[in-house]
């Protein structure tokens, strides 16, 4: 079996992973191998922002998981895309960023995590987002790569469909605050901004890794599937891999770096013998330390759409017709604009569901587009309803169910269990009344009246709480911020890493990405995640240099 060696060894090259090999090749000390278990993000449709809708179910690029039937959902079993490629979720994901609100990170460290209150990551934030205004057609478009590794937060709105200053009115009528600027933290309802780069997407492979990848100290392998971490006593050495089909073992002089993502996280911990000790027995794992919390304290946004027939063209009419489309894609390749360049999802943000709260606990989002879900629980984005139409729904920012991520086999290519156990407690399902209550009054103004083609389908003033619910079990589906599953906290009892993201009791091994949130965040979680990043290279950093 062949071998090698590295300094660090990262594994997965999602958003997360992709900052470490960045920011721990800089200063050339160390060597840095990262391995990941799908190929090259070299794609047109990963690079091309509407690809997302084709990704979305594309098994070369994506991990296609599905939970368990939830019976809070009518037993539905819900579709996970996860990112298998260079770039992880941030090459396959929708690309809205927002950090979220500051009670978020205060929590994480109220929770016992020193140092990732919000005063202390806000300058993290600041360290790599680039927010400079860039116009697509203004940035060149040669093949040159950026020297500083930052990630592209662009504000599109400019971009964003006429929509847009009709659902502005509609929030103003239903007294809903807007961003003092932009869409970037804390309350403000607008036009969000996403990860582009002068039209393409910006995915945290493009940011940080690609730029990384001539440094002679970096080594990127890819479909390179990580099987076990390797323990000797109590002390990570390396990872057994495959690549190509053929066992590959690496060693690490310091350190394994889990970046595998919430679902592969865990498994991989469990796989290796730590994890719960029933689910190890189960599947005739020897033990190497009990770890009670690995694969628990699943978190995840759990959100819906209410549809709607509009009197004036929408995106379906550019998406749906082949003019539409021959001319969007004309608009994109001679300017990298228009909406090929961007989500689909282009307003919304944080709110409170009802004035006065003191909490912000409700995401927005409305879209000018609508695509009916078909009968697996997947959408076709790119073909949407053959009528104008637009979206308008939320999520839920800081929902309290948990669910739990286990093996199934010791086999490590088979998928574990996703156990979501959404909606499990009364203050989730109040909010969820709360929150589609919002939708209701933001429906009921004369903003939204004037570009109605018909009465919305589903009166949710007039609703009563059960109506409300009902729909929501019947229909609601994951936004795809699933974390918590390594959570960080103060000690074995319940939690899995510690402030500096060390697994308690083995040496040498970390977790660094969205599984270890001590709590969801209350908006999209690839900004936090890719946070989360700089931060633990800054702190591996400075034990090395201490
Ligand atoms: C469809 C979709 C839409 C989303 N939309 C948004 C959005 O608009 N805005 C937003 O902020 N967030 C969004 N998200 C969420 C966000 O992108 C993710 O939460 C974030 O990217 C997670 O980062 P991560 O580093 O934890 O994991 P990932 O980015 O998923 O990276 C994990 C990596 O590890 C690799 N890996 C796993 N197991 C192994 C193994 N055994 N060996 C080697 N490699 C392995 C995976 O292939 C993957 O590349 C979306 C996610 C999805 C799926």
């Amino acid at each position: 079996m062949s071998q090698k060696e590295a300094d660090f060894i990262i594994v997965g090259a999602g958003s997360a992973g992709c900052v470490l090999a960045d920011k721990l090749t800089a200063s050339g000390k160390y060597r840095v191998a990262i391995l990941e278990a799908g190929p090259s993000d070299n794609r047109f449709w990963i690079r091309t922002p509407i690809g997302y809708g084709i990704t979305y179910t594309d098994p070369k690029v994506n991990w296609c998981y599905s939970a368990e039937p939830d019976p809070a959902l009518c037993d539905r079993t819900l579709y996970w895309p996860r990112g298998k490629v260079l770039g992880g979720s941030s090459s396959i994901n929708a690309m809205v960023y927002h950090r979220g609100q500051a009670r978020d990170y205060d929590d994480w460290e109220r929770a016992g995590n020193p140092g990732w209150g919000y005063s202390t990551v806000r300058k993290i934030y600041e360290s790599f987002e680039d927010l400079s205004p860039q116009k697509a057609s203004s940035v060149s478009r040669s093949k040159g790569i950026p020297n500083e590794t930052r990630l592209s937060v662009y504000d599109a709105s400019a971009d964003y469909h006429s929509l847009k200053d009709d659902f502005g009115r509609a929030f103003s009528e239903a007294g809903l605050v807007s961003p003092s600027a932009i869409c970037l933290e804390g309350e403000g309802v607008g036009p969000y901004l996403i990860t582009t780069r002068a039209g393409k997407r910006c995915s945290s492979a493009t940011a940080f890794l690609h730029p990384a990848t001539n440094r002679s100290n970096l080594e990127v392998f890819t479909n390179a599937t990580v099987t076990r971490i390797n323990l000797k006593e109590r002390r990570a050495s390396g990872v057994a891999c495959r690549i190509a089909g053929k066992p590959v073992e690496f060693l690490a002089r310091r350190e394994v770096l889990l970046c595998a993502g919430v679902v592969n996280s865990p498994q991989l911990l469990q796989l290796s013998g730590i994890g719960p000790l029933d689910i190890l027995a189960t599947h005739g794992i020897q033990p190497i330390l009990e770890h009670p919390h690995v694969g628990r304290h699943l978190q995840d946004h759990l959100g819906i759409s209410y549809f709607y027939r509009a009197n004036r063209p929408t995106l379906n009419n550019i998406l749906r017709s082949w003019p539409g489309r021959i001319g969007a894609g004309i608009q994109y390749i001679l300017q990298r604009s228009g909406p090929l360049s961007l989500s689909v999802n282009q307003i919304g943000g944080l709110a409170r569901s009802q004035p006065g709260n003191d909490t912000i606990d409700t995401q927005l989002y409305c879209n000018p587009v609508s695509y009916q879900p078909v009968a697996d629980d997947t959408r076709r984005l790119i073909q949407p309803d053959p009528y104008p139409g637009f979206i308008m729904g939320f999520n839920p920012c800081r929902p309290k169910s948990e669910g739990f991520i286990d093996i199934r086999s010791s086999d490590p290519f088979v998928a574990p269990r996703i156990s979501t156990h959404y909606l499990a407690t009364q203050e989730d399902l109040d909010g969820i009344v709360a929150m589609a209550r919002l939708v209701g009054r933001i429906q009921d103004t004369e903003a939204i009246k004037d570009i109605l083609a018909n009465p919305p389908d589903l009166d949710l003033s007039s609703m009563d709480d059960d109506e409300i619910l009902s729909d929501f079990r019947e229909r609601a589906t994951t936004v795809y911020h699933p974390c918590g599953t390594c959570r960080m906290g103060p000690g074995i009892q319940s939690a899995v890493v510690n402030a500096d993201l060390e697994v308690f009791g083995i040496d040498g091994l970390r977790v660094v990405d969205a599984s270890i949130f001590p709590n969801i965040t209350s908006a999209n979680i690839n900004a936090p995640t890719i946070m989360v990043a700089h931060e633990a290279a800054r702190r591996i950093l400075k034990r090395l240099e201490a």
